[in-house]
């Protein structure tokens, strides 16, 4: 496993780099935006580590930047920034998880395993629903024969959504199949992926069920 680590502080980066390595990756350590960004064109990594506050490049412009080149390598993000607005602003950039500095080192290597457990895990095949097609292993999906850019939450999310028609799934089912346990998540998170969802699909394929939760209904 390759991991790309961003990390300008020089303390902070040492102690994650070496208790990476003590877990046995193979890690590339960059203190600037720039430098990661070269990193991530020239190489293949299996998950990044991302500081927001970075000398040059923001590192939200970093996630961006990687997600627009269509790459769906899962990304941490470090931050101190403790806001919800960061939280949310940096999920809906395209983070997969978020620790808030100071973090507990165990805590990050878990969520590292927890996130290349996920990603290692999705052998699963495509799902047909109407004119919705997901294709699971490549986190693709299609509508009415062409691809629709997703966020990786937005994609698990109608994809749990998928495998439950005609069931109505509470917004915490979905916080829960979306998110990793314990992880804070902003209260609207999982309407504003819906929301989304709604507006690339069509306005019809989720419904609210008021005061229970959401419904994909039988075709
Ligand atoms: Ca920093």
């Amino acid at each position: 496993m390759r991991l790309l680590l961003v990390e300008d502080d020089a303390m902070l980066g040492r102690a994650v780099l070496t208790a990476l390595k003590m877990e046995g990756y193979d890690v590339d350590w960059m203190s600037a935006g720039q430098s990661a960004l070269h990193c991530l064109e020239t190489e293949d990594y299996d998950l990044v580590i991302l500081d927001l506050g970075l000398p040059d490049v923001d590192g939200k412009n970093v996630l961006a930047t990687l997600r627009k080149r269509g790459t769906t390598t899962p990304v941490i993000i470090l931050t101190a920034r403790d806001s919800i607005e960061d939280r949310v602003g940096g999920l809906d950039a395209g983070a997969d998880d978020y620790m808030v500095k100071p973090f507990d080192q165990h805590e990050l290597m878990a969520r590292v395993r927890a996130l290349l457990r996920r990603r290692s895990g999705r052998a699963s095949p495509a799902v047909h629903y109407k004119d919705i097609t997901l294709y699971p292993e490549a986190m693709k999906a299609e509508y009415q024969g062409e691809g629709v850019e997703l966020s990786r939450r937005e994609f698990m999310l109608l994809n749990e959504l998928l495998h439950n028609i005609g069931r109505v799934l509470t917004r915490e089912q979905l916080e829960r199949a979306i998110y990793d346990w314990g992880q804070d998540v902003a209260s609207n998170a999982v309407e504003v992926h819906i929301h989304h969802l709604r507006k690339k699909f069509n306005s019809d394929l989720i419904r609210t069920i008021r005061g229970v939760g959401y419904l994909v209904e039988k075709a």
